[in-house]
């Protein structure tokens, strides 16, 4: 095991779907309690940690506009999704120990802590585990382009993102056989290979930041501190 951490301050990206768990809509508390473990073990090991946590387990704006409703509302819809997990992962973040605030792109002030890059600052100064909801707080973007944005702001070494498999393949693992693992890519080739891992305004904003991107699974046990320590299964997206 090493002594440091190979990544010291990292935002994690954890999708909605992740948080189903076994449901099929909603909210599993025993997933949020898998994560917030995985953040504390992290935090263990002297990790300062970002979480930017998606909405598709509650709401999507584009399945809205898909059936003709208007986007802009979806959207605002979705925001609203991303606050509610936020919500959920912080209660289970504060059961581990750790101390957790949600700060939120939109102004909800009897709920959450609005974002600024000052309150950013103060809450990593002390310490504090940030869940950030709201993803950039507009329309029209995706929660891991919220993560990118959010991952530099923060400064972090790099971004975590957790899926459903253990890294990015050049086909989709469940569908074919022949799919392989990559270990190492580059942002450049993530974009021109087309690999659905995150939306290409979130793959170039970590790439002009020189943020490396850790593509992981979520379900793994101790998955993030394995790689942390230099263990475990992973792509790594870096220049
Ligand atoms: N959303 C948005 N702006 C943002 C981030 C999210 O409008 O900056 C809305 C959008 O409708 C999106 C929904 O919130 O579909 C949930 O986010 P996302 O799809 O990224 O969640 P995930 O796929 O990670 O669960």
């Amino acid at each position: 095991m090493n002594e440091k951490p190979k990544y010291k301050r990292l935002l994690l990206k954890v999708s909605g779907e992740a948080l189903l768990g076994n449901q099929n809509f909603g909210i599993d508390p025993d997933m949020t309690a898998k994560i917030a473990s995985d953040i504390k073990a992290a935090v263990d090991i002297g990790c300062e940690i970002g979480v930017v946590v998606g909405g598709g387990n509650i709401f999507r704006g584009n399945t809205l506009a898909a059936k003709g409703a208007d986007r802009v509302t979806g959207d605002h819809m979705g925001i609203l999704a991303t606050t509610m997990n936020a919500l959920a992962l912080k209660m289970a973040i504060i059961e581990t120990g750790l101390d957790c605030v949600v700060l939120n792109a939109v102004d909800m002030p009897r709920i959450t802590q609005t974002f600024s890059q000052n309150t950013l600052e103060n809450c990593m100064s002390d310490g504090k585990v940030i869940v950030f909801a709201g993803g950039i707080g507009h329309p029209f973007f995706t929660t891991d382009t919220a993560a990118a944005l959010r991952a530099v702001e923060m400064g972090a070494d790099a971004l975590f993102k957790g899926t459903q498999v253990d890294g990015i393949y050049s086909a989709d693992p469940k569908k074919d056989p022949d799919a392989t693992r990559f270990v190492n890519i580059s942002h450049d080739e993530v974009i021109a290979k087309g690999l659905a891992v995150m939306d290409t305004a979130a793959v170039s904003l970590t790439r002009d930041n020189k943020i490396p991107v850790v593509v992981f699974s979520i379900h793994s046990p101790d998955g993030l501190v394995n790689i942390l320590n230099g263990e475990g299964r992973c792509t790594i997206v870096e220049a």
